[in-house]
């Protein structure tokens, strides 16, 4: 196994993880989004290797495994497939440009917890062998091809957001995606005096990459039967809730629910967007609120820890707004709470979430920080 301590970087790369504030389950409705890059991310650290193996070890799972550049395939180990799926799309895009390359990963982000570790691994991988070996690849490729990477080699359909605020984030702002043209617009993330904390529920996600296609399915189901009757839509997010309410009769009432919450949600994102221009943060608090609702009720993705720590926060005053975060089925809430109540809201949580469930709670005090950047070796 690679040596932690011996290893000479030639590169070294923070890939971070991502928050979304609205806009939940959308990017592959073809909707608006608003995630950001936060501080808390995985480091990765390059050498170049001269041969045609490449090892990669991971410090958290104390585990690594080679590869062989001349046969890339799909491993029975899942966190291997983020590498390999990368890897190969690299080739695809340009043949041969990946050299023998070994790498160390760190992080110190909670994995399976809606803060997008996945797309922190596919484009830190990506970011670092396009540096190791200057590929040449754009923004927009490396955000592809680890999308790609994650359907083909993971089997997980995931759209396009959580890649997108991995490598275009900003630091102080969010991003406001269009995911249907990747038009996006940078917002200052301004909440003050009120601040964003994350609650893990410690509840891992165990079914959210297989319900996650489901919903897709399913969405694809209620595009494919509205496009029947009027042919010029090409997404959910764009058909209006007054046209989607048309088909109550004849779609299947899960479908037709999904159908409806997203082309709701979409709307509710453009809607918090301009609460928060206008600094109306209780409505833009109002807007999450009534996004958990429609994850619990209408997309059926949310799970009882979760519903409880929302329906919580709506006894204090000082939380504006909560909901579910990321795919579902456990992860974390994401919180407007006001700053000086932090501390006393979280112990609060804490307290009740142990009594009710016997579990831990783990607050994630983010800040809004850059995209996947290159750190300088001898920074370090
Ligand atoms: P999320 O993206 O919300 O964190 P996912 O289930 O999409 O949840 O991705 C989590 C998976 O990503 C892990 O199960 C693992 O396979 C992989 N992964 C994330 N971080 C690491 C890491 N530090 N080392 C190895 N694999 C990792
Ligand atoms: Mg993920």
């Amino acid at each position: 196994m690679l040596d932690i301590n011996s290893f000479n970087s030639d590169v070294i790369i923070d890939s971070p993880g991502r928050i979304n504030l609205i806009g939940e389950h959308i990017d592959y409705n073809g909707g608006l989004v608003l995630p950001a890059a936060i501080d808390k991310k995985i480091t990765f650290r390059f050498r170049k290797n001269n041969s045609e193996t490449c090892e990669i070890l991971s410090s958290n799972f104390k585990s690594s495994f080679k590869l062989d550049l001349k046969d890339i395939s799909r491993s029975e180990t899942e966190w291997q497939n983020y590498i390999l799926g990368v890897v190969y799309h690299i080739n695809v895009l340009k043949p041969g440009s990946v050299k023998g390359f070994d790498c160390i990963i760190e992080s110190n982000l909670p994995l399976g917890s809606g803060i997008s570790s996945s797309a922190a691994l596919e484009c830190g991988m990506a970011k670092g062998l396009n540096e190791l070996f200057d590929i040449g690849l754009t923004d927009l490729q490396m955000i592809k091809l680890s999308r790609d990477a994650e359907h083909t080699f993971v089997g997980t359909k995931c759209g396009i957001m959580d890649q997108f605020a991995v490598v275009k984030g900003k630091e102080n702002n969010l991003i406001l995606l269009d995911c249907d043209t990747l038009e996006y617009k940078l917002i200052p993330a301004d909440f003050s005096p009120y601040t964003v904390v994350l609650l893990n529920t410690n509840v891992s996600h165990s079914l959210a990459s297989s319900e996650y296609n489901v919903r897709r399915d399913e969405c694809n189901t209620a595009l494919a039967a509205i496009q029947k009757k009027y042919p010029r839509y090409s997404s959910l997010a764009e058909i209006e809730p007054s046209v989607i309410e048309e088909f109550k009769q004849i779609l299947p009432e899960k479908v037709f629910n999904r159908a409806l919450y997203a082309s709701q949600e979409h709307r509710r994102t453009l809607e918090a967007v301009q609460c928060l221009e206008a600094n109306d943060l209780t409505g833009f608090g109002d807007c999450l609120y009534r996004s958990h609702n429609g994850l619990q009720h209408m997309y059926e993705v949310s799970c009882k820890e979760l519903d409880f720590l929302v329906d919580f926060s709506k006894k204090f005053d000082d939380v504006l707004g909560a909901r579910m975060m990321g795919g579902g089925f456990g992860g974390c809430t994401i919180n407007l709470i006001l700053e000086e109540k932090v501390e006393e809201f979280i112990e609060n949580a804490k307290a009740a979430y142990q009594e009710k469930f016997d579990l831990d709670l783990s607050p994630i005090i983010i800040k809004i920080s850059n995209g996947v950047s290159k750190i300088e070796s001898d920074a370090r």
